[in-house]
């Protein structure tokens, strides 16, 4: 095959994974990153000897025939990392789902479920039947992408048989799903908690998800290690020094096979002559003639301003002018002198402080921020990864969803403010919180949108309404390929990954 001189814009998850596929394949890699640093969101944010996680915090993907394990296997990179099986706790004003200290069972919050709420018995049971279905049609999906030939036709004719039980949701929301199977609404808002973190109405996404961002195993790990014959459910792990060990690992790789990373080095246009994308005008002025063009970054910077709407045929300018994202969020992180676990079981936690998921949403669109009173998350990263926190200290990262620009006051004006009032919510979980704290770096989305160089920050790209579909990776512009969270593969570690995996896979098949 021939070398070609690829170009890729951003040295994010997307970019750093293209950029080590491409260059292993023996193509001249050059990744063009504004950043004085590398990662993107996958990064991290450093003070007085601390380390935190600037975006991630436990992954799906990373267990045996998972798609993160694949790309790593795939790069010869799954060896230098350390994975840590683990899983989070739960809290809700009225109501605690703390793994129990005895392991009891696969289902044991289907039960302990029935004990909070007894007159909900049958449809508990009804969810969890409904749950189990699911969640075979999901590893039979991911195992699909494995099999070939023959065998991938009869495998696929068995998906489609088990799948005919669940089609006539389809077309549900999970507001409807959810109808059907409970009354009350605390334990609905149990199943649809998450979609806050998405600002994503419960009428908005797809029934079908719901088992998803529900995945059992989150909530007690013993599911995979202790409940034999259970191993099909999809695992959370940590990695041994955050997820930018994923990012270290790949810039040796593509320097290692003659790859050039280039930071502070904005990607101001591509340049494109007669529909074909030729090359990158860069933010020095100077010009770097490519054969191909992958580039990851939000849909509006990249192809308003950096492509150009002049080069987008119509009907894309429609798709992306109608997409919906998500909203921004709030990070105060904080290095403490005391071992927090002493009040949290568990190095990561979801606070829900309010049942009204579609309210919270509301405000969030409108550009009022909820200051901690909806809810919050704890994460302690240096439990697994202790040097992230000088010796006898924690890191500790208190999260919440929030709106990319505030309604009243600017986020520049108001960090301070909502930090302190952040701490003293978590201080509620955590007593002495405030006290113990010796630094503390607070990323509001102003931080986030130039650290990762957009005018509107969303925490996860597009919002997973139903329908709705990021642009291609094949763009209409010919060499010139849309990779990252914001395309059509969606975000996430693994999901990044594998939508990049796919997207390179393409690229090099057609050439
Ligand atoms: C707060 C937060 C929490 C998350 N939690 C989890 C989690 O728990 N589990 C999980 O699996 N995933 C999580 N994710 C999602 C996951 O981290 C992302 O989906 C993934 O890292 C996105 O990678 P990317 O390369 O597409 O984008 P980014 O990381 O945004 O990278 C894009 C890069 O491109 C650069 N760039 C943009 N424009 C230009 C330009 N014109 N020229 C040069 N460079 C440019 C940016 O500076 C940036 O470095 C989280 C994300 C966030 C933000």
């Amino acid at each position: 095959m021939n070398e070609m001189k690829v170009g890729i814009i951003g040295a994010g998850l997307a970019g750093m994974t293209a950029g080590s596929y491409l260059a292993l394949h023996g193509h001249n890699v050059t990744i063009y990153e504004q950043y004085h640093m590398i990662g993107g969101v996958a990064g991290l944010a450093e003070q007085d000897g601390y380390k935190w996680e600037i975006g991630p915090l436990l992954l799906g993907g990373f267990g045996p025939r998972e798609t993160g394990t694949i790309v790593l296997t795939e790069l010869g990179l799954q060896d230098q990392m350390e994975f840590i099986l683990e899983d989070r706790g739960l809290e809700f004003p009225d109501f605690k789902l703390w793994k129990p200290k005895e392991f009891q069972g696969r289902y044991w919050r289907r039960e302990k479920l029935k004990e909070l709420f007894p007159e909900e018995s049958e449809g508990i049971d009804a969810y969890y039947e409904f749950y189990t279905g699911m969640i075979d049609l999901i590893n039979m999906n991911r195992d699909l992408e494995l099999k070939k030939g023959l065998g991938k036709q009869f495998f696929k004719l068995r998906m489609g048989l088990k799948f005919s039980k669940y089609k006539k949701f389809v077309d549900w929301n999970a507001a409807q799903l959810l109808d059907l199977f409970f009354k009350d609404e605390k334990i609905k808002a149990l199943f649809t908690g998450i979609l806050a973190d998405f600002v994503t109405k419960p009428i908005e996404f797809p029934a079908l998800g719901i088992p998803q961002i529900n995945i059992e195993s989150a909530f007690d790990k013993r599911i995979l290690t202790e409940a034999l014959g259970m191993l099909g459910e999809p695992t959370f792990h940590y990695i041994r020094g955050g997820a930018f060990k994923i990012i270290q690992e790949m810039e040796k790789l593509i320097l290692n096979n003659g790859g050039k990373i280039k930071t502070e080095t904005k990607a101001e246009r591509i340049l494109i002559e007669k529909g074909v994308a030729k090359g990158v005008q860069l933010s020095d002025g100077s010009i770097e003639n490519m054969d191909v063009i992958l580039s990851s970054g939000s849909i509006p910077d990249i192809f308003n301003d950096v492509i150009g709407r002049e080069n987008i045929p119509e009907s894309l300018k429609e798709q992306i002018d109608g997409l919906r994202y998500m909203e921004s969020c709030f990070f105060v992180h904080l290095g403490i002198n005391f071992n927090p676990l002493q009040s949290q079981p568990n190095q990561l936690c979801y606070y829900y402080e309010t049942y009204d998921i579609e309210e919270s949403i509301e405000r969030c669109r409108r550009g009022i921020y909820h200051k901690g009173k909806d809810g919050f998350l704890i994460y302690i990263p240096s439990i697994h990864s202790p040097s992230m926190a000088p010796e006898g200290k924690y890191a500790v990262t208190i999260y919440t969803i929030c709106p990319d620009r505030l309604k009243e006051g600017t986020w520049e004006e108001m960090k301070d403010h909502y930090a302190d009032l952040l701490i003293k919510e978590a201080e509620k979980k955590i007593p002495g919180l405030y006290e113990g704290i010796e630094t503390r770096v607070v990323m509001t989305p102003a931080d986030f949108r130039k650290r990762i160089n957009t005018k509107r920050h969303s925490f996860g790209g597009l919002a997973p309404i139903m329908g709705q579909v990021g642009p291609s990776h094949k763009t209409p512009i010919q060499n010139l390929w849309y990779i990252g969270a914001y395309s059509e593969s969606g975000g996430g570690i693994s999901g990044t990954m594998w939508g990049t995996r796919t997207a390179v896979k393409q690229i090099l098949k057609e050439i």
